[in-house]
C-alpha cells in the first residue's frame, strides 16, 4: 500500500466555487446531506466521481432499501422518506416487499407507511435523486473525483477535485465526507484521523448482478437444491452458502447476490484483482443457476454492478464511537442522531466474527453524533457507512435507509456550524435535534 500525504498548495489550482457546504460522494449519505444542508439556506455543493447520484444502490446494482421500520414502527424518515415518495408517485417504479422478504408486492405504495423493504430500479433511483438534490438547491458537481484537500489550522478549506477540465479547488465553510471510505478526511490529514479495517473486520466484497427470463419457482425447495450442492462442493468456488437472490420490479428478473471475494477496498490493486475475479465468476454462476436451480432453465444475464461491492474499507476515528456496549444497553446513547435495530448479523469474512450479536438483540438504539464527529479537523464530518463505530456493529448502520439519516445529521450540523461559525463539535444538540424532527426525521423508537 502507498502511503502518501494527499496535501496541496491552495495556490497550484484554480479555485472554481466557494460554497457553505460541500458534500464528497452522492451515496444514500451524501444526497441526505446536501438536501439537507441546502434547504436551511446555505450554499451547497456535491462532489461526485461517477455521473449519477446514488451510491451503492445505482453503481452496486443495488435497487433495494432496507430496515425503514421495527417491529411494525416506523423508525426511518426524512430524505429517505422523501426518495421513496418521488419513486412511488412521480415515477411510478417503486414496491413494498411483504409477504415475500424477495417478491414484490407490484403494488403503489401510495401514502402507506414505510414499514416494509422497498424495491426499485437503478434507472428511477438515478432520476429520483436528482430531482431530489435539484428541487433542493443542491449544485450537483459529478464527473468530478476528489483527490486531496488544502488544509488550513486544523481546517480544511478546500476540497482538491479532478474535475474533466483538469485538477481545480472547491473551497467551503464546512465538509462532509460522504464517500464511503473516508477518502476526505483521509488524504486529508495524511491517513490520520482515520482507521483501515483488516479483512476480518470490513466483510467479504461482492458483485450484484441482474439475470433475465427466470419462471416460477419456489424458494424453500431451491434453498435446499443450494443447500445440497453447497455442502456437495457442487457449487461455483467462491460464493455464499445460501442462495442470496431477490426479486426486481420487472417480472422475471432476478437480482443475484451470492458471488463474494477478498481483499481491501482502499487499494486499488485488490479492488483491480476483485473486479476482475468477480466479474470471471458471473458467467460460471449463470452457467450453474441454469444447470441446476429450478426456475432459471432460460435464465440471461442482463446487468451487473459498475464497481465491486464495498461494505466496509475505511472509516473516521470519531471524538465518540457506536459500539456493542451502547447497542446492548438499555437506553439509547447521548445525542442519538438516527435509530438503529439491535438486531444484526454480518457477511463477516469470519464466521466467528458476529455470531454472538447475530440477530439475537431485541429492540432499538441509535447512532450518537459524536460517532460523525472526526477527531482532526474543526469543520468536518463524516456520514454513511464511514462513521466511527466498532466494526462487529457495521450491519447495524450500513443499510441505504440510515446512511441517508446520518448524512442528513451531517448536512444540518455542517449547515448550522457554517451559519453560526462555529466549530462542528461546538454546535448544539438540540438545535440539529429539532432541526431533524422538523424535517421528518424520527429520533424516539416509541413516536
Ligand atoms: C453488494 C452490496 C449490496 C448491498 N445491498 C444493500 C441492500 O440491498 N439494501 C441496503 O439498504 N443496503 C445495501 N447495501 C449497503 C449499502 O448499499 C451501503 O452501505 C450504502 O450505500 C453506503 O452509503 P454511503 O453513502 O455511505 O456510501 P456509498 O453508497 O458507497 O456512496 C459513496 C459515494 O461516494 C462516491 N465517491 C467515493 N470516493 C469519491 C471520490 N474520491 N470523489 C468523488 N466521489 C467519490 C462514490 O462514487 C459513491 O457514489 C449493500 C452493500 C453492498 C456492497
Amino acid at each position: 500500500m502507498i502511503k502518501t500525504k494527499y496535501l496541496f498548495d491552495r495556490a497550484s489550482f484554480p479555485v472554481i466555487g466557494e460554497y457553505d457546504v460541500a458534500v464528497i460522494g452522492a451515496g444514500p449519505g451524501g444526497i441526505g446531506a446536501a438536501v439537507s444542508a441546502a434547504r436551511m439556506g446555505m450554499k451547497t455543493i456535491l462532489v461526485e466521481q461517477y455521473g449519477f447520484p446514488g451510491g451503492v444502490a445505482t453503481n452496486g446494482c443495488c435497487p433495494l432499501y432496507f430496515l425503514f421500520s421495527s417491529n411494525g414502527k416506523q423508525i426511518i424518515g426524512g430524505v429517505a422518506d422523501e426518495l421513496i415518495r418521488i419513486l412511488d408517485e412521480e415515477l411510478h417504479d417503486a414496491s413494498f416487499m411483504i409477504e415475500d422478504y424477495f417478491m414484490p408486492e407490484y403494488l403503489p405504495i401510495n401514502k402507506r407507511q414505510l414499514l416494509y423493504k422497498v424495491v426499485s430500479t437503478v434507472e428511477s433511483i438515478r432520476i429520483a435523486s436528482n430531482r431530489l438534490l435539484n428541487k433542493s438547491g443542491v449544485v450537483s458537481l459529478f464527473y468530478a473525483h476528489l483527490f486531496g484537500a488544502v488544509e488550513e489550522g486544523g481546517r480544511i478549506v478546500a476540497a482538491a477535485v479532478d474535475c474533466l477540465e483538469g485538477p481545480c479547488l472547491i473551497k467551503a465553510k464546512t465538509f462532509v465526507d460522504a464517500t464511503g471510505d473516508a477518502h476526505m478526511i483521509y488524504r486529508a490529514g495524511g491517513g490520520i484521523g482515520t482507521v483501515m479495517y483488516s479483512f476480518e473486520e470490513s466483510m467479504h466484497k461482492s458483485m450484484s448482478f441482474e439475470v433475465g427470463g427466470v419462471t416460477a419457482f419456489n424458494r424453500e425447495v431451491n434453498n435446499k437444491v443450494y443447500k445440497n450442492l453447497y455442502e456437495a462442493g457442487k457449487t461455483p468456488a467462491n460464493v455464499l452458502p445460501h442462495l442470496a437472490i431477490g426479486h426486481r420490479l420487472t417480472p422475471g428478473v432476478v437480482q443475484i447476490g451470492f458471488n463474494k471475494a477478498l481483499g481491501m477496498s482502499v487499494d486499488s490493486a485488490d479492488m483491480t484483482r476483485m473486479d476482475a475475479e468477480l466479474r470471471e465468476q458471473i458467467p460460471e454462476i449463470v452457467d450453474f443457476l441454469r444447470r441446476e436451480i429450478p426456475g432459471f432453465k432460460h435464465c440471461y444475464l442482463i446487468n451487473s454492478a459498475i464497481q465491486v461491492g464495498v461494505r466496509a474499507g475505511r472509516g473516521i476515528i470519531g471524538i465518540g464511537k457506536l459500539t456493542k456496549d451502547i447497542i446492548a444497553a438499555d437506553e439509547l446513547p447521548e445525542k442519538p442522531i438516527a435509530l438503529i435495530t439491535k438486531s444484526y448479523g454480518s457477511h463477516s469474512v469470519k464466521k466467528e466474527f458476529t455470531p454472538k450479536w447475530r440477530n439475537v438483540m431485541q429492540g432499538i438504539s441509535a447512532i450518537p453524533l459524536d460517532a460523525l464527529i472526526p477527531v482532526r479537523f474543526t469543520n468536518v464530518l463524516a456520514c454513511g457507512r464511514c462513521i466511527s463505530a466498532d466494526p462487529h456493529v457495521f450491519d447495524t448502520f450500513r443499510m441505504m435507509t440510515t446512511c441517508m439519516v446520518t448524512g442528513q445529521a451531517a448536512g444540518i450540523t455542517a449547515a448550522l456550524s457554517a451559519r453560526d461559525n462555529v466549530a462542528i463539535k461546538e454546535v448544539p444538540y438540540d438545535m440539529i435535534r429539532s432541526r431533524m424532527l422538523e424535517t421528518g426525521c424520527i429520533l424516539e423508537p416509541d413516536k
